[in-house]
């Protein structure tokens, strides 16, 4: 059978190198991950055979073996799983097929020191591809289960890989490394010890729940083969008295079934007993995954029947805005081969996800009391994603609020929980104020804010998408409507009792001539033109009506692809301004207007443009700005 070769893809290749040089300074995961793939390969099979009776797969010893030679140098992970096919092979070892790769690499470029490089490469399990950590050549042989033919699949790592088709490869996969020679300096580092191998699988892989087995090699004199001996307890961590199990080996446990390299920020443990019984162990990453938002991110746990691995990525168990949870669900009571549209609709499944998604907040609510420094992680990470619950999970939805927290002009770095906001709100002051837009600093320089920060009072900063739509499905915060500073009328002075509200009236009057032939003027554009209490130094802004869709919530509408009218909006003059005060003057003097018009019109592009929008026809502002700048010299 001829032998061919293929060039890695270019991802792929730079991965290689990566491992290659070794960033990553811990290169014992590299067994983890080559049992990890093991692991799965049996779970698959098992699967397999459930669904497909007639599958011809031999599962009357699924386990995996380590061999080792001294003499050749080599170490062997060796499964009787799945295996794959020759384009399999192709396919998932010489690509990288995560999305997140090339910003990945990106970012890997652009870590400056060695800690930031682990921290990264950490970020992305690099699984089988971390052999090359250890060795200077793989060979992996597979066969997968109900075919004849195998695959054998070579590398040293530089760029090219060879594929062969071979006869009499036994079923499921053993990938072969070819190790690095030894370090006479680091004897703590050899993979050819036994004791090594122990110390690594005990660490790692315990909790496994396949056997993995390693056969000693055969001392001189000693004649017979001797014995296996199976180096995992399988002891499921779930179903293990809480405190015997120590952090690391939850933490490993997470590694393996979150694909992730680094330590999960918080472990929940949960016991349902009773009718329905089930243990679960589910895990908040400390970092969120680079393809979170979007559409084919994996989500959801693990679900396992009695100890007996079931699926992966079982979303009926958590709400999609708790998609980066990682654990395992383990279910005293369902059928062996329930499927995912069974579960969709299982009673039992329902009142599992209600309990687990409660459990997963009070576990965030008790960190951010407890350990304002995680909770912090966890929300910069997660909070855009929980925030997308606050419009889907309305029984929640309190839960949601009381670990939520946000920007806002009381503090430059620090965020405020709405507790902490209400506790500081001004005598007098009713309402939760808050301005959505796409960055801190955009929001803060908007016309909108002026008489807000003039008179000290707080206002919520929010720059992500989600904030435009939950901000205004929510509605409360503990009685205190939650009011958009650019939306309906706001009028700050309401209460006082200085008589502003008779200057007001008077105002009013004086300009009703201009507002009305402005109005009409605009009237393409928007549906009223009425004077501001919002504006201290501008000379006008423009604002939505109290229950209208902002201009960026119609974007988003439209970026998904739904119909929305476009609603005109209110421009606000402000009474006090000089160029305000002036065009009224003139209104009042002149005949002709035409002049005044394209004023009109500047002022509401004006207006457009302090809020960080466009004028609709960009190329018209600009000449009616040049003439106007041009007289002006
Ligand atoms: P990951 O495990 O994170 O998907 P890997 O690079 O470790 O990434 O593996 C890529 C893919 O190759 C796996 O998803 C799996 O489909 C396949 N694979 C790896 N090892 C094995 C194995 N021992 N048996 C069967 N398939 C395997």
């Amino acid at each position: 059978m001829p032998t061919e070769t293929f060039e890695f893809q270019v991802e792929a290749r730079q991965l290689l190198q990566l491992m290659i040089h070794s960033v990553y300074s811990n290169k014992d995961v590299f067994l983890r991950e080559l049992v990890s793939n093991a692991s799965d390969a049996l779970d698959k099979l098992r699967l397999e055979k459930l669904w497909d009776d007639s599958l011809d797969a031999d599962l009357s010893d699924p386990h995996i073996e380590i061999d080792i030679d001294k003499d050749a140098r080599t170490l062997t992970v060796r499964d009787n799983g799945i295996g794959m096919s020759y384009d399999e092979v192709g396919q998932l070892i010489g690509t990288i097929a995560n999305s997140g790769t090339a910003q990945f690499l990106q970012e890997l470029r652009e870590a400056k020191d060695k800690a930031g490089e682990d921290g990264l490469i950490g970020q992305f399990g690099v699984g089988f591809y971390s052999g090359f950590m250890v060795a200077d050549e793989v060979t992996l042989l597979t066969r997968r289960a109900g075919e004849s033919q195998g695959t054998r699949w070579s590398s040293r790592g530089e760029g090219t890989y060879t594929l062969e088709k071979v006869d009499d490869a036994p079923q499921g996969t053993s990938v072969t490394l070819h190790l690095k020679p030894a370090d006479p300096e680091n004897q703590l580092h050899d993979y050819t010890s036994p004791w090594k191998i122990r110390e690594i699988i005990k660490r790692y892989s315990d909790f496994i729940t396949w056997p993995i087995r390693m056969v000693p090699e055969k001392s001189g004199d000693d004649a017979g083969t001797p014995e296996p001996e199976t180096l995992n307890s399988m002891k499921a961590l779930w179903a293990r008295p809480r405190d015997e199990v120590s952090d690391d080996e939850y933490h490993e446990l997470y590694k393996h079934i979150g694909h992730d390299w680094r330590d999960p920020l918080e472990t929940i443990r949960l016991q349902a007993e009773g009718t329905f019984e089930y243990q679960a162990l589910l895990f908040l990453p400390a970092h969120a995954p680079h393809d979170l938002f979007t559409r084919d991110f994996k989500r959801g746990v693990q679900l396992y029947v009695k100890r007996v691995f079931i699926m992966d990525d079982c979303e009926a168990l958590l709400p999609p805005y708790l998609r980066f949870v990682k654990g395992v669900v383990d279910a005293a009571d369902l059928s062996l081969n329930v499927s995912r549209e069974i579960l969709q609709q299982d009673r039992h499944i329902e009142m599992m996800r209600r309990r687990l998604t409660k459990k997963v907040l009070s576990t965030v609510k008790e960190m951010m009391t407890k350990d304002q420094e995680r909770y912090g992680t966890f929300w910069r990470e997660f909070g855009t994603v929980l925030k997308e619950g606050l419009v889907t999970d309305a029984e929640n939805r309190d839960a949601i609020l009381a670990v939520a927290s946000f920007a806002s002009t009381h503090h430059d770095t620090e965020p405020t929980t709405l507790k902490q906001y209400v506790e500081r709100m001004k005598d007098g002051q009713e309402d939760i104020y808050y301005l959505t837009g796409e960055s801190r600093q955009s929001i803060e320089n908007s016309p909108h804010m002026e008489a807000f920060r003039e008179r000290g009072i707080e206002v919520l900063l929010l720059t992500d998408p989600v904030d435009e739509v939950w901000a205004d499905a929510v509605g409360e915060y503990e009685g205190k409507k939650l009011r958009s500073v650019a939306k309906g009328q706001i009028d700050l002075d309401a209460k006082d009792e200085d008589g502003s509200d008779d200057d007001r009236e008077k105002q009013t009057q004086e300009y009703a001539g201009l507002l009305g032939w402005m109005k009409e003027r605009l009237d393409e554009d928007i549906k009223d033109v009425r004077l501001s209490s919002r504006l201290t130094v501008s000379p006008a802004c423009v604002v939505s009506d109290a229950h209208d869709l902002t201009p960026a919530l119609e974007n988003m509408y439209r970026a998904m692809g739904q119909e929305v009218p476009r609603a005109k909006r209110i421009l606000e003059l402000n009474p006090d301004h000089q160029l305000v005060k002036g065009l009224n003057q003139a209104y009042k003097e002149r005949e002709d207007r035409t002049e005044l018009a394209e004023t009109a019109e500047l002022l509401y592009s004006l207006a457009v443009l302090a809020e960080g929008g466009q004028p609709k026809e960009p190329a018209r502002f600009v000449k009616l700005m040049a003439d106007r700048l041009e007289r002006a010299l």
